[in-house]
């Protein structure tokens, strides 16, 4: 609520400034060029940002909340989730190393970025009992996602982070969203969200960033300064304010959540629910040592496939059909056909992604208006 707000009342105002300057006059030349330097090698606080690419104060609010959110000495964000998760592996890369090793299932667009050779990385991809022998001497580093998507599977942090050891280990966090977990307490060197999820909230924001060390966080901002994917500064301020409300939409989504899950596994015409509170769904018993709960997204199976789903979709009045996640109003979309669509189909059949499997993306409507939506769905 207060982090990232100081010195508001010095300035006169109760909400932060959006700066939208794209350069910065300055008085003195060589004080300028001390700006600049320092920012070019990565500094995240200089007395003249210079340049917007280099740095934007209002940007810089968001990130200072955000890292403390997480508990982090930093944060760095960029223009999209995909962009945070390319800086990432170009921050990795600096060492001269080039060998990813990927936990899957992971974002399907991050499963392409690294089999396309986009980026001329070399990846291994292995599973979570895999990673301690993927490792090579080249390994820049370890990337896994929890909870999962579309299937909610929660990896273990912790023991990632252990058969990594001494090669970084990056976490996409974005299902979770620090409310429920922090990985940089569990050994994460790398955090990473896509703002547009949870952070933003409203469907209205593209954004990624990363919560890591000021060590960290300087190779970033330097790959950032040369890359040009930076945070726009109207989403920096709306991503600001979006964490003042966070917790509260965090814990709402996931009571309604569990509300659902429960009333779906109950259902005749549901196969199966995939939710890290239903039993089964987390044989390792991570829910407890890593999260703070389960969370607002969940999947479920319906008899008939491709066809049943589609029907369920179009029969919804208040829940829409739409890809992405974490918005006010609930969004459900089927992940073979859109969202795993980047993936080939041993690795969406391998990741337990069958053509009549739906996600929902569970908002803060009332629970039984969302129920009485699936229900008279399913029903029809
Ligand atoms: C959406 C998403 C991304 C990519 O973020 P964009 O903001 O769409 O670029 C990465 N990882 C996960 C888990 C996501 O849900």
């Amino acid at each position: 609520m207060h982090a990232g707000r100081e010195k508001l009342s010095d300035l006169g105002v109760h909400a932060p400034p959006i700066d939208l300057s794209t350069t910065y006059p300055f008085s003195d030349l060589g004080a300028a060029v001390e700006s600049l330097e320092a920012l070019a090698s990565g500094k995240g606080s200089v007395a003249n940002p210079i340049y917007s690419r280099l740095l934007n104060p209002t940007v810089a609010r968001f990130e200072e909340a955000f890292a403390q959110l997480e508990g982090t000495e930093a944060a760095v964000s960029f223009a999209s989730g995909m962009a945070a998760m390319t800086a990432c592996l170009l921050a990795a890369r600096n060492e001269g190393k080039s060998h990813i090793v990927g936990v899957r299932p992971i974002y399907s667009s991050t499963d392409k970025l690294l089999t396309s050779g986009y980026l001329g990385f070399d990846a291994t991809w292995t599973t979570a009992d895999g990673i301690a022998d993927a490792i090579r001497p080249e390994t820049a580093l370890v990337l896994i996602e929890t909870p999962v998507n579309p299937t909610i599977e929660l990896q273990d942090i912790a023991a990632a982070a252990k058969a990594a050891g001494n090669v970084p280990l990056c976490v996409d966090s974005t299902f979770a969203s620090p409310v429920l977990q922090q990985p940089a307490s569990l050994g994460a060197e790398l955090v990473m969200h896509s703002g547009t999820k949870f952070l933003g909230g409203h469907s209205d924001v593209l954004a990624g960033v990363v919560a890591c060390s000021e060590e960290w966080a300087e190779r970033l901002r330097e790959v950032r300064i040369f890359t040009g994917a930076i945070l726009h500064p109207l989403s920096g301020y709306l991503l600001h304010r979006g964490l003042a409300t966070l917790p509260l939409r965090v814990l709402r989504s996931q009571e309604n959540a569990q509300v659902l899950a429960e009333r779906l596994e109950a259902h005749p015409s549901v196969s199966r629910v995939f939710y890290p509170a239903v039993e089964g769904c987390d044989p390792n018993q991570l829910l407890e040592r890593q999260m703070a709960g389960p969370g607002p997204m969940l999947s479920f199976e319906v008899e008939g496939g491709f066809d049943a789903a589609n029907r369920l979709m179009q029969n919804l009045q208040l829940i829409t059909p739409a890809v992405s996640l974490g918005s006010v109003d609930t969004l459900i979309q089927h992940p073979a056909g859109l969202t795993q669509r980047f993936v080939s189909e041993e690795t969406r059949a391998s990741g337990g992604v069958s053509e009549g499997l739906l996600r929902v993306s569970v908002g803060i409507e009332h629970p039984d208006d969302l129920w009485d939506d699936l229900r008279t769905s399913l029903e029809s």
